[in-house]
């Protein structure tokens, strides 16, 4: 579903290099994790898978579903199935969640080929997922964000996924500034999405989340790279040892 192929990728104003060659096959049906010391490049990869401004891509490939995404504006990602919760949801002044959510899952339909979901069944649906997900109908009506708690940024971030419906989903750090039944209203949502068509990229500090999304790859991420690939228990070495011994290995 996702292929990265040897990504190299600056910041366009300093021309430091971040990505340092990352290679990551995630497969349909699959949940992969990534875990990794702080500044070793996890943001900046979902940034770059994103479309978003600012990195300059120098060498290597990614591609969604095998289409070349990094060819791709950032709505022609999001267009083509690519959904990422960032690790700091952005706040939308004036523009209500409702209307939001409308937006975005017609413009996915329309790129799909497929008709609009007429108000009715729009309506039906975003207040039966925002329900699971325990975001309350005022929630819908304020504008994008704003003002919410960072767990309620959370929540409303995995219910815009659950309504996009999309291929591949990137979870930026999606456990931090939650309490435990947040992250676990968050893990529920995920794993009611969790679909044979479906690949995960879950970023995450700790363990503690991959207790209820079980992932059945865990990836560690350093200075730019993956370094080390193994099951679930690798989650709970770094848990016990932290990540020295993994660097020390590994140089
Ligand atoms: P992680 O998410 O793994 O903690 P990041 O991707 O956020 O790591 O950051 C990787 C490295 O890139 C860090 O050293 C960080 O300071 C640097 N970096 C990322 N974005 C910027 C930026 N816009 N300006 C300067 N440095 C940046
Ligand atoms: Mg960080
Ligand atoms: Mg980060």
């Amino acid at each position: 579903m996702l292929e990265i192929k040897n990504l190299h990728a600056s910041l366009e104003e300093e021309g430091k290099e971040i990505l340092k060659g990352v290679n990551l096959t995630v497969e349909a049906g699959k949940v992969h994790a990534i875990m990794g010391p702080n500044g070793s490049g996890k943001s900046t990869l979902s940034y770059v898978l994103s479309g978003k401004g600012g990195y300059e891509v120098t060498d290597g490939s990614a591609t969604l579903a095998g289409a070349d995404l990094l060819a791709m504006e950032a709505e022609e990602r999001a267009a083509a199935g690519l959904f990422l919760a960032f690790q700091y949801p952005v706040e939308i002044p004036g523009v209500g969640n409702m209307t939001f959510l409308r937006t975005a899952v017609n413009a996915q339909r329309k790129a799909r080929g497929e008709e609009e979901m007429d108000a009715a069944t729009f309506l039906k649906e975003v207040r039966a997922k925002a329900k699971d997900l325990k975001i309350d109908a005022e929630m819908l009506k304020r504008p994008v964000n704003m003002g919410f708690s960072g767990g309620e940024k959370k929540r409303n971030e995995i219910l815009q996924m659950a309504m996009l419906e999309p291929k591949m989903c990137i979870l930026d750090e999606t456990d931090s500034g939650l309490d435990v039944d947040a992250m676990k209203l968050v893990a529920d949502g995920v794993n009611a999405l969790r679909s044979p068509d479906r690949g995960f990229l879950v970023i995450t500090h700790y363990q503690r989340l991959l207790d209820h999304i079980v992932p059945d790859v865990v990836h560690i991420m350093a200075r730019g790279q993956i370094i080390k690939t193994g099951g679930p228990d690798l989650a709970l070495e770094v848990e016990r040892n932290g990540y020295a011994d993994i660097l020390a290995e590994v140089a």
